[in-house]
């Protein structure tokens, strides 16, 4: 089993424990006071009786049958010794025996409010105990579950990190190793011109990707150090399309059709390398994950409030609940080890950091006929 498999089983059993050991808790505690409640409830009766046998200790006399009971002197004890409880008489004694049938002349009885008393003090107890137990229950949730997405976060990080040292290494050593053996068949062999051509663009491509990826990295270092200097000036988004389209629309390996609409030139407050690094990206993204001969375009619209910019690609549909975590540095969908497209999981990331320090906005929405489009917001006073 690995390792971050490990830990969240233990999360939960140690989670599952932890709920166990507090039901368990509540239980005992409900039991004590259910049993506290019997307690006092015995104990006002055990007094009603220990209240009536005094009474008739003390005043023996007045239960002769012969004499008449002195109901104002019985009353009198009884408010004095026992006010919490009531003295009756009754006329039809239940008893017949002799002893017996003088106290049971006699009734004595707890007044109401003890019975009330014991009871709120049995509802508070439980009002505590069930007020006590959903804070901690709530507390213990919400610790649980923090604990469980900083590890759950720290596990993807890791993952994260793990992907990109693998992607990284392998996307430095295959063009490292392609330019080499390019290089070298050069030096050791006499090409016809045609060749020697071909060979000399592919070394041209693999250095090309060598050092877009070594800038990206860059680009991310510094993005994330807050180094990154942007350069804000008045910007013509047309320019920035025409330019970026254009160095793709020399046609790609794929055989994908790259074009650029737009009818309007807005300008606006931004770093007009930075801008083209971030369409770049996208653009770089629709042509690696559409498949071939696919028609890509990017679009420019001024809006009344905004100033909209698409990419179109034809890719496989993102995921709504990878829509976030796409833009997320190291991020791949997928496994390294089934994955078929080469990358780094930080185009989108340098494309998110570059979009919110122009103020704009990017989402992703699905294409008409497959594929996805990323849609950028500007705001119109891009006061960056
Ligand atoms: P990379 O392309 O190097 O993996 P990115 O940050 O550019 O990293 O993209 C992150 C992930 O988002 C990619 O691994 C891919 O799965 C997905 N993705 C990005 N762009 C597209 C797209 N145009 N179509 C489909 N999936 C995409």
């Amino acid at each position: 089993m690995n390792q971050p498999r490990k830990t969240r089983i233990l999360f939960f059993v140690i989670s599952g424990y932890a709920l166990a050991a507090f039901g368990w808790w509540f239980y005992i505690l409900t039991q004590n006071s259910r049993e506290q409640h019997d307690t006092a409830l015995q104990k006002v009766y055990d007094d009603a009786l220990k209240a009536k046998l005094e009474i008739y200790d003390c005043c023996k006399d007045m239960f002769d049958e012969e004499q008449e009971l002195n109901i104002d002197s019985l009353q009198n004890y009884i408010i004095t010794y026992f006010p919490d409880y009531t003295l009756r008489f009754l006329q039809k004694p239940k008893n017949s025996d002799k002893e017996n049938g003088l106290l049971a002349k006699i009734e004595v009885n707890p007044k109401a409010y003890i019975f009330e008393k014991i009871e709120q003090k049995y509802q508070r107890k439980l009002t505590q105990y069930v007020m006590e137990g959903l804070v901690f229950v709530g507390l213990l949730f919400w610790g649980i579950y923090y604990i469980y997405k900083v590890v759950s976060r720290r596990i993807d990080v890791n993952r994260q990190q793990n992907n990109f040292l693998l992607a990284i290494t392998h996307e430095l050593k295959t063009p490292v190793a392609s330019i080499k053996l390019m290089l070298e068949t050069l030096q050791k062999r006499q090409l016809p011109d045609q060749q020697r051509t071909d060979l000399l663009a592919d070394t041209l491509n693999d250095t090309e990707r060598l050092g877009k990826l070594v800038e990206n990295i860059l680009m991310a270092t510094r993005i994330e150090g807050g180094h990154h200097n942007y350069h804000f000036e008045e910007t013509n988004l047309a320019g920035v399309v025409e330019d970026t389209v254009s160095k793709f629309a020399k046609g790609t390996e794929k055989k994908q059709s790259v074009e650029a609409l737009y009818n309007d030139e807005p300008f606006i407050t931004a770093d007009r390398l930075a801008l083209g690094v971030a369409l770049s990206n996208l653009l770089s993204n629709a042509i690696k994950y559409s498949p071939e001969g696919a028609d890509l375009k990017v679009e420019l619209k001024e809006q009344e409030d905004y100033i909209e910019l698409n990419v179109y690609d034809r890719g496989q549909q993102i995921d709504p609940k990878e829509k976030t975590k796409i833009f997320e540095k190291f991020y791949r969908v997928g496994n390294e080890e089934t994955r078929t497209n080469k990358g780094t999981g930080l185009g989108l990331y340098i494309v998110k950091q570059i979009i919110s320090s122009h103020h704009a906005t990017i989402s992703i929405l699905k294409r008409d006929g497959g594929g996805n489009i990323f849609v950028i917001h500007f705001p119109k006073e891009s006061g960056a």
